[in-house]
């Protein structure tokens, strides 16, 4: 009798093993499974899905590990399609879509091939306008969100990694700056500063600015490039990017509410695209009456933004105050049929500004190309753009920015363009755009 209940217990205890591993194997299946299958060295196991472009064009394909055929079109994709370097890039975030799994069914269902909004060629296009420098070019759908064009540089061809990423030409090569970096704005700020302008003063049609190229605030001096002349108009300041009138301006609206407009612009927000979280910018100001609120006022303090979100303000503002999410996932296919994607729900677009100050904005962005930038350098398009050129010290040269949209019912398209140390903005930014928005609208 002693035996049998000797007995019981060690087969009792051996049952309660084999429950409680059976257990911690079902919790490691359910918290990990995915990690498993998606781990990069077991692609060769599990991610088969291949990831296109808009027009079909085969970015990646996961059964042989190539990536694009033309070398220009890896490199100047890669940080999208990406490397197990790239944390943000959608072979990353899209893994287990490519490898279709499920926590309950495994990969028993095969893998999907992703397609992209971008188009591969715009891409090649914007990374080749860059010219080795280091930068961000970006083309969106301000009425559905869709990503046309998203280059990061400097790149790499993921097929033949470098060897030394240390290297300063590959300063910061694993970020999609698009995504992931925040950038001192210069004037191109002044957007944010003109929309308060035309919201909160009422006078701001009789704003009149003398610029003999200097400003003074509290024993300090604001300098412009130049004078740009007497009895100035908000329009004039704003096509001239005059510091002196726009840090008047700062000095009277104050810097709360130019914090509230960088906030409801939504540069000071994150946002998710595609399964992407994108930096938030950030925007301190001097106290009242000083010089920092001033030059802030002109996006030279401590202001900085993220690519994407001032992209977002751009479309916000052609699409008459509704600023569309950015999307990338253009379709996804399953055993050779589309099914819809929970990632391309697309929302009403977040609320910026009202109707009358984005037409107000729009009028004046179209005014700056015609008075300041030249129509000339950009062929037919009907171009709203403000140009910035921010000072980055340490005796660099500055960054070079261009941004804003088209005004054309056919081509719904805002886009930015960021030559790092590139100098003037409308001048080295502005002629990247040109190219690639005569390639996206003609
Ligand atoms: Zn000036």
């Amino acid at each position: 009798m002693k035996q049998v209940r000797r007995r019981t217990m060690i087969l009792l205890c051996i049952a309660a093993f084999l429950a409680v591993g059976l257990l911690w194997f079902c919790v490691r299946w359910a918290t990990q499974g995915r990690d498993w299958v998606n781990y990069f060295g077991n692609t060769s196991l599990f991610g088969n899905g291949a990831i296109y472009d808009r027009n079909g064009v085969l970015l990646y394909d996961g059964k042989t590990g190539e990536y694009a055929e033309q070398k220009s079109v890896r490199k100047a994709t890669m940080h999208l399609v990406g490397d197990s370097n790239i944390a943000t890039s959608m072979r990353n975030v899209l893994s287990d879509r490519l490898s279709g799994y499920h926590p309950i069914t495994g990969t028993a269902f095969g893998s999907h091939d992703i397609y992209l909004t971008i188009d591969a060629s715009l891409n090649d296009v914007a990374y080749q306008a860059l010219n080795g420098k280091k930068g961000v070019v970006a083309v969106y759908n301000y009425k559905t969100g869709e990503i046309l064009c998203l280059v990061s540089a400097p790149s790499y061809d993921p097929e033949n990694p470098p060897t030394d990423v240390s290297g300063s030409q590959y300063e910061g090569v694993y970020l999609n700056r698009f995504f992931s970096s925040l950038f001192p704005p210069g004037s191109i700020f002044k957007v944010i500063t003109t929309a308060a302008t035309l919201e909160k003063k009422a006078d701001w049609q009789s704003f009149r600015f003398d610029c003999d190229g200097k400003f003074e605030v509290g024993g300090q001096v604001i300098t412009c490039p130049r004078a740009h002349g007497s009895n100035l108009t908000l329009q004039q300041a704003f096509a001239r990017s005059c510091n002196g009138a726009f840090g008047q301006l700062a000095l009277e609206l104050g810097g709360d509410v130019l914090r509230t407009y960088a906030q409801s612009g939504g540069i000071l927000n994150s946002y998710d695209i595609s399964g992407v979280t994108t930096a938030a910018g950030q925007f301190d100001v001097g106290a009242a009456g000083t010089i920092d609120l001033a030059w802030s006022g002109s996006g030279q303090y401590h202001d900085m933004i993220n690519p994407a979100s001032f992209l977002m303000l751009m479309g916000g503002i052609a699409n008459g105050g509704k600023a569309q999410v950015p999307v990338l996932l253009k379709k996804e296919s399953f055993s050779d049929s589309s099914i819809p994607s929970s990632l391309k729900e697309r929302s009403e677009g977040n609320a910026i500004w009202s109707r009358s100050t984005c037409d107000a904005l729009k009028q004046m962005m179209r005014n700056n190309v015609q008075e300041t930038y030249g129509q000339k350098n950009f062929g037919d398009l009907t171009i709203c753009a403000k140009s910035g050129t921010a000072e980055v010290g340490n005796g660099q040269a500055p960054h070079a920015w261009f941004s804003g949209f088209l005004d054309e019912a056919d081509h719904p398209l805002a886009f930015i363009v960021l030559v790092e140390n590139g100098g003037s903005g409308a001048n080295v930014a502005g002629a990247v755009a040109s190219k690639v928005l005569q390639k996206a609208a003609r």
